[in-house]
Protein backbone atom coordinates (compact mmCIF):
# COMPACT_ATOMS: atom_id res chain seq x y z
CA UNK A 1 0.00 0.00 0.00
CA UNK A 2 0.60 3.53 -0.80
CA UNK A 3 0.04 6.88 -1.62
CA UNK A 4 1.12 9.57 -3.93
CA UNK A 5 0.28 13.05 -5.04
CA UNK A 6 0.61 14.30 -8.42
CA UNK A 7 1.56 17.86 -8.20
CA UNK A 8 2.15 20.96 -10.38
CA UNK A 9 5.54 22.74 -9.95
CA UNK A 10 5.20 25.60 -11.80
CA UNK A 11 2.25 28.07 -12.84
CA UNK A 12 0.08 25.19 -14.05
CA UNK A 13 -0.14 22.90 -17.32
CA UNK A 14 2.51 21.43 -17.11
CA UNK A 15 0.51 18.25 -17.63
CA UNK A 16 -0.42 16.69 -14.81
CA UNK A 17 -3.79 15.06 -16.15
CA UNK A 18 -1.62 13.12 -18.61
CA UNK A 19 0.41 11.97 -15.26
CA UNK A 20 -2.08 11.07 -13.45
CA UNK A 21 -3.61 9.16 -16.17
CA UNK A 22 -0.23 7.32 -16.77
CA UNK A 23 -0.02 6.60 -12.76
CA UNK A 24 -3.51 5.28 -12.20
CA UNK A 25 -2.38 2.09 -13.15
CA UNK A 26 -1.23 1.43 -10.11
CA UNK A 27 -3.90 3.70 -7.81
CA UNK A 28 -6.99 2.13 -6.80
CA UNK A 29 -8.45 6.00 -6.00
CA UNK A 30 -7.83 9.24 -7.52
CA UNK A 31 -8.53 12.09 -5.23
CA UNK A 32 -9.20 15.87 -6.40
CA UNK A 33 -8.81 17.79 -3.38
CA UNK A 34 -8.66 21.88 -4.12
CA UNK A 35 -9.69 23.89 -7.35
CA UNK A 36 -12.55 23.92 -9.40
CA UNK A 37 -13.69 24.24 -12.78
CA UNK A 38 -11.05 26.58 -13.89
CA UNK A 39 -8.76 24.31 -14.88
CA UNK A 40 -8.09 21.67 -17.76
CA UNK A 41 -6.68 18.52 -17.55
CA UNK A 42 -5.64 17.26 -21.09
CA UNK A 43 -5.66 14.11 -21.46
CA UNK A 44 -5.22 11.71 -24.26
CA UNK A 45 -5.37 7.78 -24.53
CA UNK A 46 -7.08 4.93 -26.00
CA UNK A 47 -10.32 6.13 -25.85
CA UNK A 48 -9.41 9.45 -27.21
CA UNK A 49 -8.88 13.26 -26.20
CA UNK A 50 -10.83 15.13 -23.01
CA UNK A 51 -10.25 18.14 -21.89
CA UNK A 52 -11.46 17.42 -18.23
CA UNK A 53 -12.27 20.60 -15.77
CA UNK A 54 -13.74 19.40 -12.24
CA UNK A 55 -13.65 15.25 -13.15
CA UNK A 56 -10.37 13.67 -11.56
CA UNK A 57 -8.08 12.19 -14.62
CA UNK A 58 -8.99 8.81 -13.02
CA UNK A 59 -12.15 8.93 -14.36
CA UNK A 60 -10.63 7.69 -17.37
CA UNK A 61 -9.98 4.10 -16.57
CA UNK A 62 -12.31 1.55 -15.61
CA UNK A 63 -11.93 0.22 -11.67
CA UNK A 64 -10.52 3.40 -10.20
CA UNK A 65 -12.58 5.10 -8.03
CA UNK A 66 -12.57 8.66 -7.95
CA UNK A 67 -12.71 11.43 -5.27
CA UNK A 68 -14.09 15.46 -5.11
CA UNK A 69 -12.78 15.70 -1.98
CA UNK A 70 -14.38 18.32 0.31
CA UNK A 71 -11.71 21.43 -0.49
CA UNK A 72 -12.96 21.38 -4.05
CA UNK A 73 -15.22 24.10 -5.53
CA UNK A 74 -17.99 21.93 -6.49
CA UNK A 75 -20.03 23.47 -9.14
CA UNK A 76 -22.93 20.92 -10.30
CA UNK A 77 -24.07 22.73 -13.23
CA UNK A 78 -20.49 22.18 -15.14
CA UNK A 79 -19.92 18.87 -12.97
CA UNK A 80 -23.46 17.90 -14.62
CA UNK A 81 -22.14 19.06 -18.38
CA UNK A 82 -18.65 18.07 -17.93
CA UNK A 83 -19.96 14.31 -16.87
CA UNK A 84 -22.19 14.24 -19.57
CA UNK A 85 -20.05 15.21 -22.00
CA UNK A 86 -17.43 12.39 -20.81
CA UNK A 87 -20.36 9.90 -20.41
CA UNK A 88 -20.84 10.30 -24.14
CA UNK A 89 -17.65 8.97 -25.16
CA UNK A 90 -18.99 6.27 -23.93
CA UNK A 91 -16.68 6.27 -19.94
CA UNK A 92 -19.05 4.84 -17.81
CA UNK A 93 -19.49 7.55 -14.55
CA UNK A 94 -21.85 6.09 -11.77
CA UNK A 95 -21.69 6.23 -7.98
CA UNK A 96 -19.28 3.23 -7.75
CA UNK A 97 -16.45 5.40 -9.83
CA UNK A 98 -17.34 9.09 -8.65
CA UNK A 99 -18.00 9.99 -5.38
CA UNK A 100 -18.35 13.64 -4.10
CA UNK A 101 -17.53 14.78 -0.69
CA UNK A 102 -20.89 15.50 1.42
CA UNK A 103 -18.41 18.26 3.05
CA UNK A 104 -17.74 19.70 -0.42
CA UNK A 105 -18.41 23.52 -0.59
CA UNK A 106 -21.20 24.09 -3.56
CA UNK A 107 -20.27 26.64 -6.07
CA UNK A 108 -23.18 28.62 -6.54
CA UNK A 109 -24.43 30.66 -10.23
CA UNK A 110 -23.75 34.08 -8.55
CA UNK A 111 -19.82 32.68 -7.76
CA UNK A 112 -19.79 33.47 -12.09
CA UNK A 113 -21.76 36.07 -12.16
CA UNK A 114 -19.18 37.85 -9.54
CA UNK A 115 -16.47 37.04 -11.25
CA UNK A 116 -16.74 38.58 -14.03
CA UNK A 117 -18.35 41.45 -12.94
CA UNK A 118 -15.27 41.88 -10.80
CA UNK A 119 -13.26 41.75 -13.56
CA UNK A 120 -14.90 43.79 -15.88
CA UNK A 121 -14.79 46.42 -12.70
CA UNK A 122 -11.11 46.02 -12.47
CA UNK A 123 -10.84 46.50 -16.04
CA UNK A 124 -6.95 46.90 -17.47
CA UNK A 125 -5.98 46.13 -13.53
CA UNK A 126 -7.66 42.79 -13.80
CA UNK A 127 -6.28 39.63 -13.15
CA UNK A 128 -6.64 37.61 -15.67
CA UNK A 129 -9.84 35.23 -13.67
CA UNK A 130 -10.94 32.78 -15.96
CA UNK A 131 -14.68 33.28 -14.59
CA UNK A 132 -15.48 30.39 -13.12
CA UNK A 133 -16.28 31.67 -10.04
CA UNK A 134 -13.48 30.28 -7.68
CA UNK A 135 -12.23 33.07 -6.23
CA UNK A 136 -15.98 34.57 -4.73
CA UNK A 137 -16.37 31.11 -4.08
CA UNK A 138 -13.57 30.62 -1.91
CA UNK A 139 -14.13 34.06 -0.02
CA UNK A 140 -17.76 32.72 0.64
CA UNK A 141 -16.52 28.94 1.72
CA UNK A 142 -14.62 30.97 4.58
CA UNK A 143 -16.76 33.81 5.34
CA UNK A 144 -19.36 30.27 5.81
CA UNK A 145 -21.77 32.20 3.38
CA UNK A 146 -22.41 28.84 1.06
CA UNK A 147 -23.84 25.51 1.06
CA UNK A 148 -22.49 21.76 1.82
CA UNK A 149 -22.63 19.27 -0.96
CA UNK A 150 -24.59 17.23 2.00
CA UNK A 151 -27.40 19.87 2.35
CA UNK A 152 -28.86 19.10 -1.10
CA UNK A 153 -30.77 16.09 1.29
CA UNK A 154 -32.35 18.12 3.67
CA UNK A 155 -34.53 20.36 0.83
CA UNK A 156 -36.40 22.54 3.57
CA UNK A 157 -33.38 23.51 5.42
CA UNK A 158 -31.48 24.01 1.99
CA UNK A 159 -33.90 26.23 0.80
CA UNK A 160 -34.10 28.24 4.15
CA UNK A 161 -30.37 28.34 3.78
CA UNK A 162 -30.34 29.43 0.35
CA UNK A 163 -33.16 32.27 0.60
CA UNK A 164 -30.91 33.77 3.46
CA UNK A 165 -27.44 33.45 1.09
CA UNK A 166 -29.47 35.10 -1.34
CA UNK A 167 -30.43 38.03 0.28
CA UNK A 168 -27.01 39.27 1.66
CA UNK A 169 -25.39 38.37 -1.81
CA UNK A 170 -28.47 40.27 -3.64
CA UNK A 171 -26.78 43.14 -2.00
CA UNK A 172 -23.62 43.01 -3.63
CA UNK A 173 -24.59 42.68 -6.75
CA UNK A 174 -27.46 45.18 -6.95
CA UNK A 175 -25.90 47.86 -5.19
CA UNK A 176 -22.26 47.58 -5.76
CA UNK A 177 -22.31 45.99 -9.57
CA UNK A 178 -25.88 47.38 -10.36
CA UNK A 179 -26.49 43.89 -11.90
CA UNK A 180 -30.28 41.87 -11.08
CA UNK A 181 -30.94 39.97 -8.40
CA UNK A 182 -31.26 36.29 -8.12
CA UNK A 183 -34.82 35.34 -7.15
CA UNK A 184 -35.52 31.83 -5.81
CA UNK A 185 -37.32 30.58 -8.35
CA UNK A 186 -33.96 30.81 -10.47
CA UNK A 187 -32.47 29.09 -7.83
CA UNK A 188 -34.55 26.14 -7.38
CA UNK A 189 -34.43 25.67 -10.64
CA UNK A 190 -30.93 25.26 -10.87
CA UNK A 191 -31.19 22.93 -8.00
CA UNK A 192 -34.08 21.04 -10.25
CA UNK A 193 -31.67 21.28 -13.12
CA UNK A 194 -28.15 20.21 -11.83
CA UNK A 195 -27.85 20.20 -8.18
CA UNK A 196 -30.97 17.05 -7.88
CA UNK A 197 -28.78 15.36 -10.64
CA UNK A 198 -25.58 15.36 -8.71
CA UNK A 199 -26.93 14.30 -5.68
CA UNK A 200 -27.12 10.29 -6.09
CA UNK A 201 -22.92 11.00 -6.30
CA UNK A 202 -22.62 12.94 -2.76
CA UNK A 203 -21.57 10.67 0.04
CA UNK A 204 -19.54 10.90 3.30
CA UNK A 205 -16.20 10.19 1.44
CA UNK A 206 -13.88 10.43 4.50
CA UNK A 207 -15.26 7.32 5.64
CA UNK A 208 -14.74 5.95 2.32
CA UNK A 209 -11.20 6.88 1.80
CA UNK A 210 -10.64 5.42 5.32
CA UNK A 211 -11.81 2.55 4.89
CA UNK A 212 -10.43 1.58 1.51
CA UNK A 213 -6.59 2.47 3.00
CA UNK A 214 -7.40 0.15 6.04
CA UNK A 215 -8.10 -2.05 3.28
CA UNK A 216 -4.77 -1.59 1.52
CA UNK A 217 -6.12 0.61 -1.35
CA UNK A 218 -3.24 2.56 -2.87
CA UNK A 219 -4.39 6.62 -3.03
CA UNK A 220 -3.43 8.93 -5.56
CA UNK A 221 -3.99 13.04 -4.70
CA UNK A 222 -4.56 14.62 -8.29
CA UNK A 223 -3.54 18.49 -7.79
CA UNK A 224 -4.40 21.59 -10.19
CA UNK A 225 -2.43 24.27 -11.37
CA UNK A 226 0.91 24.95 -9.93
CA UNK A 227 3.25 25.78 -6.81
CA UNK A 228 3.54 29.15 -8.23
CA UNK A 229 -0.80 29.88 -8.22
CA UNK A 230 -0.69 28.21 -4.16
CA UNK A 231 -2.77 30.50 -2.31
CA UNK A 232 0.25 31.07 0.58
CA UNK A 233 3.02 30.36 -1.66
CA UNK A 234 2.45 31.65 -5.24
CA UNK A 235 2.81 34.90 -7.03
CA UNK A 236 0.06 36.53 -4.50
CA UNK A 237 -2.34 38.35 -5.67
CA UNK A 238 -1.79 36.27 -8.81
CA UNK A 239 -2.37 32.91 -7.70
CA UNK A 240 -5.68 30.75 -7.00
CA UNK A 241 -7.66 30.74 -3.82
CA UNK A 242 -7.08 27.57 -2.62
CA UNK A 243 -3.67 25.82 -1.78
CA UNK A 244 -2.22 23.82 -4.58
CA UNK A 245 0.10 22.01 -2.70
CA UNK A 246 0.73 18.36 -1.76
CA UNK A 247 0.42 19.67 1.90
CA UNK A 248 -2.67 20.54 1.48
CA UNK A 249 -3.89 17.07 0.32
CA UNK A 250 -5.03 15.75 3.64
CA UNK A 251 -6.89 18.56 4.56
CA UNK A 252 -8.61 19.09 0.95
CA UNK A 253 -9.39 15.14 0.72
CA UNK A 254 -11.14 14.36 2.99
CA UNK A 255 -8.40 12.55 5.18
CA UNK A 256 -6.40 14.59 7.67
CA UNK A 257 -4.12 11.80 9.57
CA UNK A 258 -3.54 10.32 5.29
CA UNK A 259 0.38 9.60 5.38
CA UNK A 260 1.64 10.56 1.49
CA UNK A 261 4.63 8.47 0.87
CA UNK A 262 5.79 10.06 -2.39
CA UNK A 263 5.05 13.31 -3.87
CA UNK A 264 5.42 13.67 -7.69
CA UNK A 265 5.88 16.83 -9.06
CA UNK A 266 5.66 17.86 -12.88
CA UNK A 267 7.45 20.23 -14.25
CA UNK A 268 7.42 21.26 -18.24
CA UNK A 269 10.34 21.41 -20.20
CA UNK A 270 10.37 25.16 -20.86
CA UNK A 271 7.67 27.51 -19.36
CA UNK A 272 3.80 28.64 -20.04
CA UNK A 273 1.91 30.86 -17.63
CA UNK A 274 -1.60 31.86 -18.24
CA UNK A 275 -2.98 35.23 -17.41
CA UNK A 276 -1.50 38.01 -15.92
CA UNK A 277 1.38 38.37 -13.28
CA UNK A 278 5.03 38.52 -13.26
CA UNK A 279 6.12 35.99 -15.58
CA UNK A 280 10.45 36.63 -15.64
CA UNK A 281 11.31 34.11 -18.05
CA UNK A 282 8.87 35.83 -20.29
CA UNK A 283 10.17 35.33 -24.44
CA UNK A 284 8.42 37.78 -27.06
CA UNK A 285 7.87 38.20 -30.74
CA UNK A 286 8.50 35.64 -33.07
CA UNK A 287 10.83 32.86 -30.78
CA UNK A 288 7.97 33.03 -28.40
CA UNK A 289 5.15 32.56 -31.04
CA UNK A 290 7.68 29.45 -32.20
CA UNK A 291 7.46 28.11 -29.57
CA UNK A 292 3.95 28.21 -28.70
CA UNK A 293 2.82 26.67 -32.28
CA UNK A 294 5.21 24.08 -31.45
CA UNK A 295 3.78 23.60 -27.75
CA UNK A 296 0.31 23.98 -28.75
CA UNK A 297 0.13 26.31 -25.72
CA UNK A 298 -3.20 27.65 -25.66
CA UNK A 299 -5.35 27.27 -22.49
CA UNK A 300 -7.59 24.07 -22.42
CA UNK A 301 -10.31 26.32 -20.71
CA UNK A 302 -10.43 29.70 -22.42
CA UNK A 303 -8.53 28.56 -25.49
CA UNK A 304 -5.95 32.10 -24.90
CA UNK A 305 -2.65 31.68 -25.77
CA UNK A 306 -0.36 31.14 -22.82
CA UNK A 307 2.57 33.24 -22.30
CA UNK A 308 5.50 31.43 -22.12
CA UNK A 309 9.33 31.10 -21.96
CA UNK A 310 12.23 28.81 -21.24
CA UNK A 311 12.92 26.72 -18.01
CA UNK A 312 12.95 29.08 -15.32
CA UNK A 313 15.54 26.92 -13.16
CA UNK A 314 14.59 29.27 -10.15
CA UNK A 315 11.23 29.47 -9.57
CA UNK A 316 11.31 25.61 -10.36
CA UNK A 317 13.64 25.05 -7.58
CA UNK A 318 11.14 27.00 -5.18
CA UNK A 319 8.39 25.06 -6.82
CA UNK A 320 10.15 21.66 -5.83
CA UNK A 321 10.72 23.09 -2.31
CA UNK A 322 7.31 23.99 -1.92
CA UNK A 323 5.43 20.57 -2.84
CA UNK A 324 8.60 18.83 -1.21
CA UNK A 325 8.64 16.40 -4.65
CA UNK A 326 10.66 13.04 -4.07
CA UNK A 327 10.45 12.74 -7.71
CA UNK A 328 10.03 14.80 -10.91
CA UNK A 329 8.25 13.95 -13.90
CA UNK A 330 9.08 15.75 -16.38
CA UNK A 331 6.98 16.76 -19.75
CA UNK A 332 6.67 17.99 -23.11
CA UNK A 333 10.74 17.28 -23.88
CA UNK A 334 9.58 16.23 -27.43
CA UNK A 335 8.64 20.13 -28.09
CA UNK A 336 11.79 21.74 -27.47
CA UNK A 337 13.26 18.99 -30.90
CA UNK A 338 13.19 21.78 -32.97
CA UNK A 339 15.55 24.22 -31.35
CA UNK A 340 18.95 24.79 -32.67
CA UNK A 341 20.14 26.21 -29.02
CA UNK A 342 17.80 25.61 -25.93
CA UNK A 343 17.45 28.51 -23.41
CA UNK A 344 17.52 28.02 -19.90
CA UNK A 345 16.97 30.70 -16.95
CA UNK A 346 19.37 30.07 -14.78
CA UNK A 347 19.37 33.01 -12.52
CA UNK A 348 17.46 36.03 -11.75
CA UNK A 349 19.56 39.82 -11.82
CA UNK A 350 17.94 41.95 -9.18
CA UNK A 351 19.44 45.57 -8.30
CA UNK A 352 22.53 44.86 -10.25
CA UNK A 353 23.15 41.59 -8.19
CA UNK A 354 22.52 37.60 -9.17
CA UNK A 355 19.79 35.63 -7.16
CA UNK A 356 19.30 32.05 -7.33
CA UNK A 357 16.52 32.13 -4.72
CA UNK A 358 12.63 32.87 -5.94
CA UNK A 359 12.27 36.95 -4.48
CA UNK A 360 9.04 37.89 -2.47
CA UNK A 361 6.52 38.34 -4.88
CA UNK A 362 6.31 42.08 -4.96
CA UNK A 363 9.95 41.87 -5.77
CA UNK A 364 9.48 39.52 -9.25
CA UNK A 365 8.88 42.93 -11.33
CA UNK A 366 12.16 44.19 -11.25
CA UNK A 367 13.92 40.84 -11.49
CA UNK A 368 15.54 40.09 -14.87
CA UNK A 369 16.26 36.94 -16.01
CA UNK A 370 19.71 35.77 -16.92
CA UNK A 371 19.48 33.39 -20.09
CA UNK A 372 21.81 30.21 -20.93
CA UNK A 373 21.86 27.98 -23.77
CA UNK A 374 22.36 24.06 -24.41
CA UNK A 375 22.76 22.28 -27.34
CA UNK A 376 19.44 21.07 -29.24
CA UNK A 377 19.12 17.94 -30.05
CA UNK A 378 17.36 18.44 -33.41
CA UNK A 379 15.88 15.06 -34.33
CA UNK A 380 12.10 13.44 -33.49
CA UNK A 381 12.71 12.34 -29.81
CA UNK A 382 8.44 11.15 -29.40
CA UNK A 383 9.08 7.50 -29.97
CA UNK A 384 12.19 7.04 -27.85
CA UNK A 385 11.45 4.69 -24.54
CA UNK A 386 14.76 4.38 -23.09
CA UNK A 387 16.42 6.89 -21.40
CA UNK A 388 19.75 5.57 -23.33
CA UNK A 389 18.21 6.00 -26.72
CA UNK A 390 17.38 9.67 -25.99
CA UNK A 391 20.18 11.78 -28.04
CA UNK A 392 23.03 12.87 -25.75
CA UNK A 393 21.57 16.86 -25.79
CA UNK A 394 18.43 15.49 -24.34
CA UNK A 395 19.81 13.45 -21.40
CA UNK A 396 22.13 16.69 -20.53
CA UNK A 397 19.33 18.74 -20.50
CA UNK A 398 17.50 16.63 -18.11
CA UNK A 399 20.51 16.07 -16.10
CA UNK A 400 21.23 19.76 -15.92
CA UNK A 401 17.88 20.38 -14.85
CA UNK A 402 17.88 17.66 -12.12
CA UNK A 403 21.32 18.70 -10.81
CA UNK A 404 19.70 22.42 -9.94
CA UNK A 405 16.75 21.70 -8.83
CA UNK A 406 18.09 19.11 -6.51
CA UNK A 407 15.49 16.55 -6.99
CA UNK A 408 15.46 12.96 -9.04
CA UNK A 409 14.02 13.11 -12.67
CA UNK A 410 12.29 9.88 -12.67
CA UNK A 411 9.93 10.68 -15.33
CA UNK A 412 10.39 11.80 -18.82
CA UNK A 413 7.02 12.68 -20.97
CA UNK A 414 7.98 12.97 -24.97
CA UNK A 415 4.15 13.21 -25.96
CA UNK A 416 0.68 13.49 -24.78
CA UNK A 417 -0.32 9.68 -25.32
CA UNK A 418 0.02 7.43 -22.49
CA UNK A 419 2.64 5.39 -23.43
CA UNK A 420 5.13 8.12 -24.83
CA UNK A 421 6.84 8.18 -21.01
CA UNK A 422 10.65 7.10 -20.35
CA UNK A 423 10.90 5.59 -17.06
CA UNK A 424 14.41 6.40 -15.45
P1 LIG B 1 -2.45 19.97 -16.68
O1 LIG B 1 -3.53 20.93 -16.34
O2 LIG B 1 -1.25 20.10 -15.81
O3 LIG B 1 -2.93 18.56 -16.77
O4 LIG B 1 -1.90 20.35 -18.14
P2 LIG B 1 -2.76 20.70 -19.47
O5 LIG B 1 -3.60 19.57 -19.82
O6 LIG B 1 -3.35 22.05 -19.36
O7 LIG B 1 -1.57 20.88 -20.52
C1 LIG B 1 -0.71 19.88 -20.88
C2 LIG B 1 -0.83 19.68 -22.40
O8 LIG B 1 0.33 19.06 -22.86
C3 LIG B 1 -1.95 18.75 -22.81
O9 LIG B 1 -2.48 19.16 -24.03
C4 LIG B 1 -1.28 17.39 -22.94
O10 LIG B 1 -1.92 16.51 -23.86
C5 LIG B 1 0.05 17.82 -23.47
N1 LIG B 1 1.18 16.97 -23.07
C6 LIG B 1 1.43 16.42 -21.84
N2 LIG B 1 2.62 15.80 -21.85
C7 LIG B 1 3.15 15.98 -23.09
C8 LIG B 1 4.39 15.61 -23.70
O11 LIG B 1 5.26 15.01 -23.09
N3 LIG B 1 4.57 16.01 -24.99
C9 LIG B 1 3.65 16.71 -25.69
N4 LIG B 1 3.92 17.05 -26.96
N5 LIG B 1 2.47 17.08 -25.15
C10 LIG B 1 2.24 16.73 -23.86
Amino acid sequence: MSNCAVVGINWGDEGKGRMVDYFTENYDIVVRFQGGGNAGHTVINGLGKFALHLLPSGILRSGVVNVLGNGVAVDPENLWIEMQEVMSRGVAITPDNLKISDRASILIPWHRDMDELEEMRLADKKYGSTKQGIAPFYSDKYQKKTILAGELFYSEELKEHLADLMEWKNLTLTKVYGAKPYTMEKLEKWIEDYCDRIKPFICDTSAFLKNAQNSGKNILFEAQLGSLRDLDYGIYPYTTSSNTTAAYAPIGSGFPGVKIDEVIGVVKAYSTCVGEGPFVCEMFGSEAEELRKNGFEYGAKTGRPRRVGPIDIVATKYGVEVQAATAIAITKLDVLSYMDKIPVCTRYIQNDRMIDRFPFPAALKSAKPVIEYFDGWKCDISGVRKWEDLPKEAREYVTFIEEQICCPIKYVSVGPERESIIIR
